[in-house]
């Protein structure tokens, strides 16, 4: 069976699991663990900004970054099918006391003509206000598309005339800087704060990093411990992601490639795929699911009409030749 359902069913593999094992570890809530610390360095320095906070899920690192920058009582607008609206279980609304509104486009892009007629300056108690802008690269329910530079530099311009924040949930930030070449400190430097995985294409057993200013990155820190999130000696998972970092970026281009091959098997356009998802609009996306499955290649719905294969680090070329050509007969 060639499991296409997400790109977070990878295994770690050998090499990686050698790392973890041989890892330097220490308390980490006592600040104690320097393969811990040497990760969120590392990845604050490739996203330019001040620092960086391990986290079990990429969940927590979004409810805590955007946290960081929205208050209670106040608004993030983001796009309606982003994963901090859709995915998250209200965490945002659940923990922080935060709204959302929200724009659609169809390729998950900013919209910035609805930004500015949506965006609520503070009105004191008639409005609520909106704190920040939230943007998903690349954007997961899209299809993997990525957010155009550009954009992202329009939103951050806009976000600083009017005085709100940008958050960017980066989950799959490196396919997008793989399938552009553009560096990460590029898209950190549109973003106030970040979110960033390393269990998704990377392949990691576990965690992400939230991004942001020290003062940011301390408060959630606090807040962190607070919601049952401080981890003791998780550096055998920090080298796991800084194992990532040094050998899996860079072939995310691989799954990329499978993608196309795999869209193209199943009839949508390859060009639309940019990077290591496919979405297939379908009227009979269950059964095309369990037909797919019986033809050895498992698939996930993520709406009634909507079928998603994710590319990963656990498919390699021949399992996606082996799975278009079954596709193909669908
Ligand atoms: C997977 C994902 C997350 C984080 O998910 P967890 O399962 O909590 O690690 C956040 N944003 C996007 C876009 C994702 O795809």
């Amino acid at each position: 069976m060639i499991d296409l359902r997400s790109d977070t069913l990878t295994t770690p593999t050998p090499a990686m699991r050698r790392a973890m094992a041989e890892a330097e570890v220490g308390d980490d809530v006592y600040g104690e663990d320097p393969t811990v610390t040497l990760l969120e360095e590392r990845v604050a320095d490739l996203l330019g900004h001040e620092a960086a906070l391990f986290m079990p899920t990429g969940s927590m690192s979004n409810v805590l970054a955007v946290r960081s920058v929205v208050g209670v009582g106040e608004e993030v607008l983001c796009e309606a099918r982003a994963h901090i609206a859709r995915a998250e279980l209200g965490a945002h609304g659940a923990y922080t006391g935060l709204t959302m509104r929200t724009w659609s486009h169809p390729l998950g892009h900013v919209d910035l003509d609805a930004v500015r007629s949506m965006h609520a300056p503070n009105m004191g108690p008639f409005f609520v206000r909106t704190a920040a802008f939230s943007v998903e690269n690349t954007h997961n329910f899209a299809g993997g598309t990525v957010l155009p530079l550009a954009q992202l530099r329009d939103l951050k311009e806009y976000a600083v005339g009017v005085g709100a924040a940008v958050h960017l949930d980066g989950a799959r930030l490196w396919n997008a800087h793989v399938a552009t070449g553009t560096p990460l400190a590029e898209y950190g430097a549109c973003a106030d704060v970040l979110s960033v995985c390393l269990s998704k294409g990377l392949g990691a057993p576990v965690g992400s990093l939230m991004v942001g200013s020290a003062d940011a990155v301390a408060e959630a820190r606090v807040w962190r411990k607070r919601m049952g999130g401080g981890m003791r000696q998780v550096g055998v998972l920090a080298a796991a992601g800084l194992h990532a970092l040094d050998h899996h970026v860079e072939r995310l281009a691989d799954d990329h490639a499978h993608a196309r091959l795999l869209a193209e098997a199943a009839g949508v356009d390859p060009a639309g795929v940019e990077t290591n998802i496919v979405v297939l609009e379908r009227s009979d996306a269950a059964s095309y699911v369990e037909r797919a499955a019986a033809a050895g290649v498992r698939l996930s719905t993520v709406g009634p009409t909507t079928v998603r294969m994710v590319t990963h680090l656990g498919v390699t070329w021949a399992d996606a030749e082996q799975a278009a050509a079954a596709l193909a007969t669908l």
